[in-house]
């Protein structure tokens, strides 16, 4: 079977960096908020060029506190894209606020500036654009109409670490931005994690207030928190990952040039763009067929697996039914969650793999 994503293959290349730095963790004795999450704040900060990074324990709490410390709640909305993971939505009414839904790009599958603007009131408070497989949205147009607004753009750059909008890192296009670490990512830990990233110094110090239990100084509580930390262990995993995200992002990136220049032909076949603007680190490499599931059953007939990101639009969820949405009233994503579907894309896929998988599209598509 060619496999979506083989994380053991990826993290046995870095396996003896990976113990010496856990054993020298074990040593220090310091396990929670110590020396190794300092660096991998400073490094990421440095890397993205922003001022401050703040680890916690998640990409969604990363999402939950940066809500929270803008102060959105009850009464408040944010829009958003319903073409993501839940995670995005589900940080907006952990706050107690509202997510509005706009409709995505059908080329980049990123929230669409078109369709966002219509959908601001005057209780809107932010945007969150979801850089979604690895492409950064269209960032100008949205700055813009957060301008016009005068609404915070927190990014959604969870699948996104390294990727770049006119030669700028994504987490530093907007007011903040959160990153998962979660394994799957295209930079991830070997468990949950999460950082959130900001030049607003403000933001950054009711971020380090709301990780430990709204405490500025230990005992003494200005607010009511989050136990949301990242461990010292996984803050020295990802200094190692981090040295290697560069190049495992250039197999990302080579692979699915290779991808692209052998199935833009297949009829039938829809392969990613990809905008000149941007660099997509392709997190997940997916193809659009309207017959997605025949495609898909004959790939995995032939041992080759593929996943399907998203299967349901956000605003279709039960738990958003109360919201008043229903099918067709976002078109463009809901088109995207029949026909998309993700085929292998990880940074050690060989060309062997990556010859057979081609070749099973081409088979299939004929046989259509
Ligand atoms: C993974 C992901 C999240 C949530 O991150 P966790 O670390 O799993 O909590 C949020 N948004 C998007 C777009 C994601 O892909």
């Amino acid at each position: 079977m060619v496999s979506l994503i083989d994380l053991k293959r990826q993290f046995n290349t870095i396996k003896t960096d990976i113990l010496a730095e856990v054993e020298k963790v074990i040593e220090s004795g310091h396990y929670i908020l110590g020396t190794h999450v300092k660096k991998l704040e400073e490094e990421v900060a440095e890397r993205l060029q922003v001022e401050e990074a703040v680890a916690v324990a998640n990409g969604t709490d990363a999402l939950v506190l940066t809500l929270e410390a803008y102060g959105i709640g009850s009464g408040d909305e944010v829009v958003t894209t319903p073409f993501t993971f839940f995670a995005t939505a589900e940080a907006i009414t952990r706050v107690g606020a509202t997510p509005v839904f706009a409709d995505v790009d059908e080329k980049t599958y990123n929230l669409n500036p078109e369709c966002l603007e219509s959908k601001i009131t005057s209780a809107t408070k932010a945007i969150i654009p979801v850089h979604l497989f690895g492409q950064p949205a269209n960032m100008d147009k949205i700055n813009e109409i957060a301008q016009k607004y005068n609404l915070y753009i927190i990014e959604d750059a969870c699948q996104a670490f390294g990727a770049t909008y006119k030669q700028r890192q994504a987490g530093h296009l907007g007011d903040a931005a959160c990153f998962s670490f979660f394994p799957t990512k295209n930079l991830g830990t070997l468990g949950d994690g999460g950082m959130i990233v900001t030049s607003d110094k403000r933001l950054a110090n009711q971020l380090r207030t709301l990780r430990v239990h709204g405490s500025s100084k230990k005992y003494f509580h200005d607010r009511i928190g989050y136990n949301s930390r990242l461990d010292e262990l996984h803050a020295a995993i990802l200094l190692v990952c981090l040295q290697k995200i560069d190049e495992w992002n250039a197999n990302r990136i080579s692979l699915a040039e290779k991808y692209t220049a052998s199935l833009r032909h297949v009829k039938g076949i829809t392969v990613p763009f990809v905008s000149e603007e941007c660099k997509h680190v392709f997190h997940l490499y997916c193809l659009a067929s309207p017959k997605r599931d025949d495609v898909t059953a004959f790939l995995n007939k032939d041992q080759i697996a593929t996943g399907i990101y998203y299967p349901r639009c956000l605003h279709l969820q039960e738990v958003y039914q109360h919201l008043g949405y229903k099918k067709g009233d976002l078109p463009v994503a809901e088109t995207l969650s029949e026909e998309l579907f993700a085929i292998p894309m990880h940074p050690y896929l060989t060309s062997n793999e990556q010859n057979q998988v081609i070749k099973a599209i081409k088979k299939a598509v004929n046989k259509l």
